[in-house]
């Protein structure tokens, strides 16, 4: 018997694009629901965005 080795296995995890959260710094894997705006995904998830948002929203004031 002789293997064949098989290319272009789909479903290599390894392939698909991968970034750090902005808030968390947890790598996101690419996901279906972000192929169009995958370039403007900068949160893994809700939360991290709300986090995001909050700590953008809560500006430290110069009155002491
Ligand atoms: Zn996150």
């Amino acid at each position: 018997m002789s293997r064949n080795p098989r290319t272009g296995f789909k479903g290599n995890k390894a392939s698909l694009p991968s970034k750090p959260c902005a808030v968390c710094g947890r790598p996101m894997s690419w996901r279906r629901a972000w192929a169009k705006n995958w370039e403007h995904v900068r949160y893994c998830s809700e939360a991290c965005r709300r986090q995001a948002k909050a700590q953008r929203h809560a500006s430290p004031g110069g009155g002491v």
